[in-house]
């Protein structure tokens, strides 16, 4: 049984999830969801790159030597984990040439420019710890001083379609920029949002909007600790939310609203049923075929998935009459099959535990 805590305090991106989801916010802080979740390298990676800029800054590193012995130590971490041991070939990574190649590029480029970690002087603050707002809100900016403030990223800033900053990013660097006057008394002149390739890009800083996105933050915070005390979180099912969530396969309400109308914005497959015939070799490869009678972003019928070894094993032993949720399925082209791809998470329903405090309005 998952039992969902209360938040003590909410970080910039802690309000994105409780802003997207109180259960996905609620997940997050129970420790036993990590083993049924698949991770994603690039969060992987975008810890390393942050680490490695903030030793750069302190100080020249080698940082090739810092990047593999750090990448080495999570491929071991990886190969521990029932799901995350496919990503036990680091160079086969998505981006990983490309963050590393833009990592390097960014280090020459900034080394090193301000203070230490964690502490403060007349030349701005790294990575320093601010609590405001009666201890309710907290974060650790990348950089600020009195002129400016900024945040690196790994990913994309900007929204497909124009150059603007995505807006989460922007609602962080205005909270960030709230919590710094709140501490510091004074108002950075600008936000920056600085990534590792590409264009960085300003984002005005106006006192108003920042004190606003403050207190919302600190009103979403209260309302989620008043659901855990009412013994009613509240869920969020929807394409948009639920599209890029890593708990979909243990959380009640995707699998109660997913339907086959969800398909093509999920861009991957998602099904719950019971295994009609158990996993069966496919002579000369190794990878197996099972059938399944179910329903999620399909419509309800029997299905025949191919899987490999790796993504069956965190399900086995597996049977026929078994109960299993699979998602990050592709569609085949031949009719009801499907097949696994690196994203393909599988789990018999008697291995995911319940969920003691979750509700959601249709
Ligand atoms: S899958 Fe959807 S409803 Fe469930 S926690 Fe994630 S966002 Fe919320």
């Amino acid at each position: 049984m998952l039992t969902l805590p209360s938040i003590e305090a909410s970080s910039p991106s802690t309000n994105e999830l409780l802003r997207a989801c109180q259960l996905k916010a609620g997940f997050s802080r129970v420790r036993e969801t990590n083993e049924f979740v698949l991770a994603h390298p690039k969060s992987w990676m975008g810890a390393i790159i942050h680490e490695i800029i903030y030793d750069a800054s302190k100080a020249p590193i080698d940082v090739e030597l810092a990047w593999s012995t750090r990448i080495r130590y999570q491929v071991e971490r990886a190969k521990q984990h029932p799901l995350n041991q496919r990503f036990a070939d680091a160079e086969r990574w998505p981006g990983y040439h490309l963050l590393y190649s833009g990592l390097r590029y960014f280090v020459r480029k900034y080394e090193p420019t301000c203070t230490s970690r964690g502490t403060s002087n007349s030349s701005g603050s790294r990575e320093l710890e601010l609590r405001c707002y009666d201890n309710k809100l907290k974060g650790r900016p990348d950089y600020f001083d009195s002129e400016q403030l900024v945040d690196y990223k790994t990913g994309v800033i900007t929204d497909e379609q124009s150059a603007i900053a995505k807006e989460s990013y922007s609602r962080q660097l205005k909270l960030y920029a709230a919590m710094v006057h709140a501490v510091k008394g004074y108002w950075v002149k600008k936000a920056v949002l600085l990534p590792v390739s590409g264009q960085s890009v300003v984002i005005d800083i106006e006192p108003e909007e920042c004190d606003a996105e403050a207190a919302a933050a600190v009103e979403r915070l209260n309302d989620y600790n008043n659901a855990i005390g009412n013994g009613a979180v509240k869920a969020n099912p929807s394409i948009t939310e639920c599209a890029r969530c890593s708990y979909q396969i243990i959380c009640p309400a995707f699998w109660k609203n997913v339907n086959e109308s969800w398909s093509d914005s999920l861009e991957v497959q998602s099904i719950e049923g019971t295994v009609t015939r158990k996993p069966f070799p496919i002579r000369s490869t190794s990878d197996f075929t099972l059938s399944i009678s179910g329903s999620g972003t399909v419509a309800t019928d029997d299905y025949t998935v191919r899987l490999g070894r790796t993504q069956l094993s965190s399900a086995e032993p597996l049977e026929a009459g078994m109960a299993v949720r699979i998602s990050g399925l592709k569609k085949t082209s031949s009719g009801n099959a499907l097949s696994g791809s690196l994203r393909t998470v599988i789990w018999r329903l008697d291995q995911i535990p319940e969920v003691d405090l979750w509700r959601f309005d249709n």
